[in-house]
């Protein structure tokens, strides 16, 4: 639609006005820094920062209810800018000209309520966010179009020049980075580092598809952060890691979007939500109390945060009833199919606090929960969620197996409408899933597939057949009808059809 076809009262607010003010706050001291400066941790305390808009009272004056129609109406533009996240730019990036946007087609992943078989299953009304829908087929591509949204216009203002972006990954972040940057070749080019064998091949396969430089280091993920940190604390680099504050800006567009899907009326809604490096987590819930704050939504949802038993160092600081007796205390990480969460020192842990507390206290009671699962219920809720049209990947599976821990502990009630995030595609992980069918999970992942959930092609050759097709040698005439006839008739009786006879 055009702008001039719709409705009056709407259209002086259909374009972002560019009221923003943004900068850096410290979560440790407090300072303030401005943005025309990259910067990942406060000059003078090394806290993280996030990113705060000094205008942001100004967004009160329009009211939630004209906001709502803002965003529904945006929808039907046609303009590239305000396809993707920037639909709620005055909420991520209230200062980045239009021009300056890079939209890949990122955001607006479907919401897929689960069939009937598998709500029964669980007991509870759920739905999948698919963010394995994203371009690179994970949820960072909406960090990603920020932080690199950002960067271009950092470039286009002349503040940045020949810049090199790196970040370490456990596979998905790399994927992200790399792609994004490569769109804003040649000003910007890309290095990724991953802890060699632990990113599955697919994630491999992106950041070197998309021509990032991509060096493979010994040990985990944390081991990779730490090195990456070393380089841009004494390099010109741009670090895209979670531990920029434009990446958690990007990704509260996750929250908008169940938001507006779910037509703004939060009440009875719980996420859940997988935990690695925490700026997922960090994202969802600064994004929800910007749209509660705003009168947008009429409450703030339940979170679950999600972690395997073999890196759950965000669910045993909360295990701790007494907020001044919680100590947060790095865990070494153990082999887990949720790989992309395999982080023993998450970086956003600060902000985690600071955001739990906010949450709880604005929404007056408690309204953020922690989770554990096992690596075999990840496995088996995956599985379980995929036999029934999904494409969740392991870290959805997560989801699936926290949803269940939870109503378990009580979180969840009968009249909670749970959205679970599926945070990438089935296909990045699908390694993990032919270990389960193929039963060959080495031990310390602690997983016994189960019977009825293993799959495999079965390889149909009938034994009196002497002649078959090869590449490059078909088979010919009666040779042909054959092998045509026979391995049919094999098929029809390993799926025990029965022969149709047509009525007289
Ligand atoms: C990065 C990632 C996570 C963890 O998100 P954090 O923001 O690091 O907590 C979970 N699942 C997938 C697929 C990821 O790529
Ligand atoms: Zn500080």
């Amino acid at each position: 639609m055009k702008a001039e076809q719709f409705p009056q009262e709407i259209r002086p607010y259909l374009m972002p006005s560019h009221a923003g003010r943004l900068s850096y706050r410290c979560l440790g001291c407090g300072s303030e820094y401005g943005i025309e400066k990259l910067l990942y941790i406060c000059p003078e305390c090394q806290q993280v920062l996030l990113i705060y808009d000094q205008n942001f009272a100004r967004l009160k004056n329009i009211s939630g209810a004209l906001w709502q129609q803002i965003f529904d109406y945006r929808k039907m533009l046609n303009i590239d800018a305000l396809k993707g996240i920037y639909r709620y730019h005055e909420f991520i990036g209230p200062v980045l000209p239009l021009d300056t946007v890079i939209y890949l087609g990122e955001g607006h992943t479907p919401l897929i309520a689960a069939n009937q078989a598998l709500q029964e299953k669980v007991g509870v009304r759920f739905y999948f966010k698919n963010d394995g829908q994203n371009p690179s087929a994970s949820f960072k591509d909406r960090g990603m179009a920020s932080a690199l949204s950002y960067i271009n216009f950092m470039v286009q203002k002349g503040y940045l020049s020949d810049v090199l972006a790196i970040c370490a990954s456990t596979g998905d972040t790399s994927a992200a980075a790399a792609l994004y940057a490569s769109y804003l070749k040649p000003q910007v080019k890309s290095a990724v580092l991953l802890p060699h064998k632990k990113v599955t091949p697919q994630q491999l396969s992106q950041p070197l598809g998309s021509g990032a430089a991509v060096f493979e280091i010994p040990g985990v993920f944390d081991d990779c952060m730490k090195v990456v940190e070393a380089l841009s604390e004494s390099y010109n680099v741009a670090l895209l890691n979670s531990k920029n504050a434009w990446r958690i800006l990007g990704q509260e567009s996750y929250s908008y979007e169940i938001s507006q899907d779910l037509a703004y009326d939060l009440s009875h809604t719980a996420l859940v939500v997988p935990i690695g490096n925490a700026g997922n987590i960090t994202a969802v819930m600064s994004g929800f109390l910007k749209f509660y704050d705003a009168g947008i939504i009429n409450c703030l949802p339940k979170i679950v945060g999600v972690q395997s038993k073999h890196a759950n160092p965000v669910y045993r600081y909360y295990l701790e009833p007494d907020t001044a007796k919680r100590k947060f205390i790095p865990v070494t990480v153990k082999s887990s199919v949720a790989q992309a969460a395999m982080i023993g020192n998450p970086v956003s842990m600060p902000r985690v606090i600071y955001l739990v507390q906010r949450y709880n206290e604005v929404a007056g009671c408690q309204k953020t929960f922690f989770v554990e699962v096992s690596e075999q219920d990840i496995m088996d809720w995956e599985i379980a969620a995929n036999r029934n049209g999904h494409i969740a990947c392991t870290h959805g599976g997560e989801s699936l197996a926290g949803l269940l821990a939870a109503k378990a502990q009580g979180v969840i009630d009968d009249q909670d409408i749970v959205v679970l995030d599926s945070t990438a595609h089935a296909l990045k992980f699908a390694g993990f899933q032919e270990m389960y069918f193929e039963q060959n999970f080495p031990a310390d992942y602690n997983i016994s597939p189960r019977q009825d959930l293993i799959n495999a092609p079965l390889y149909v050759h009938p034994t009196d057949l002497d002649h078959v097709p090869a590449p490059g040698k078909p088979l010919k005439g009666e040779a042909f009808e054959r092998f045509v006839s026979r391995t049919a008739e094999e098929i029809a009786v390993r799926l025990n059809l029965k022969k149709y006879t047509a009525s007289k």
